[in-house]
């Protein structure tokens, strides 16, 4: 059954969508087979990732679990798009899933309107399914977090960097008490971290010093890459130097789950 892991921080601008993006298609490289879920209404992943035009999107599915409490796998199915290129199946949103949002805070069991849309049915076909989450603490990230079984998430080794983790790392416990109790910290992952400058160098100890047993070895780099393919609405490293440092991450995850394996 493949491993639901939700990419998170509601921190804006952390690197959150360029992680999802590239670490899915590093895993694609290894022969994982990922899904990726776009669940931002500013629907950058969805952009990168060259959708054009399609009748069911992430929206779609959750205003269909609001109204009729479920979705079937062959609803599901038909939100599932796949980028070609980089052999990535994903499901696209659009800026109606603010709106949705709204919708669905009145709406019964409101937290789990992800969870009953990555049917087993759907998630069983994948090794991965990476949720890209928006930069809020709202409802649509707390339904990520139950629907997911790991969490990651990207810091920006920037002043304030760490303000914001406290109230994460609260939401990750108290949905771990009180409905989804094997959610997992899957990991820190410091990024656009600059080894020259002072302010990154001190969050990143910082980071050590707070988060030592979930911080990943691999750390991802400042690099002018990651903005020239942003700017040129691309997005994708791989065969750069940030290419080969989510080429890492994805051996550390990947390495990481067999090593449970054979527990
Ligand atoms: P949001 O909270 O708005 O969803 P996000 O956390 O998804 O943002 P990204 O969109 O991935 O963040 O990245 C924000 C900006 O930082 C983008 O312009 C991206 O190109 C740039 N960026 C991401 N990673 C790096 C990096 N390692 N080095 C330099 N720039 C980066
Ligand atoms: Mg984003």
């Amino acid at each position: 059954m493949g491993k639901i892991i939700a990419i998170c921080n509601q921190k804006g601008g952390v690197g959150k969508t360029t992680t999802t993006f590239n670490l899915a298609a590093a895993l694609a490289a290894k022969k994982k087979e990922v899904l990726l879920v776009d669940l931002d209404p500013q629907a950058n992943l969805t952009a990168y990732l060259g959708f054009e035009i399609g009748d069911v999107m992430i929206t779609d599915l959750i205003l269909e679990v609001i109204e009729q409490s479920m979705v079937t796998p062959l609803q599901v199915q038909q939100g599932i798009y796949c980028n070609v290129k980089y052999h990535i199946d994903y499901i696209p949103s659009d800026i109606n899933l603010a709106s949705a949002e709204m919708r669905m805070i009145p709406a019964f069991a409101r937290e789990s309107v992800l969870k009953r849309i990555l049917l087993p049915e759907v998630v069983e076909k994948y090794d991965y399914v990476l949720v890209d989450c928006l930069p809020s603490l709202g409802i649509l990230l707390i339904n990520a977090l139950v629907a997911a079984d790991e969490m990651i998430v990207p810091v920006q080794s920037q002043k304030f960097a760490m303000d914001g983790l406290r109230s994460l790392m609260n939401l990750y416990q108290q949905i771990r008490s009180m409905v989804n109790p094997t959610l997992r910290m899957r990991g820190i992952l410091p990024t656009m971290v600059n080894d020259r400058t002072t302010i990154s160098r001190e969050v990143m100890w910082q980071m050590g010093q707070q988060y030592e047993d979930v911080s990943f070895h691999t750390v991802i780099h400042n690099s002018v890459e990651a903005a020239k393919a942003a700017a040129a609405g691309n997005m994708i490293a791989v065969r750069t130097k940030l290419g080969a440092e989510y080429a890492a991450l994805a051996e550390e995850i990947i390495q990481y789950d067999l090593s449970l394996i054979h527990i």
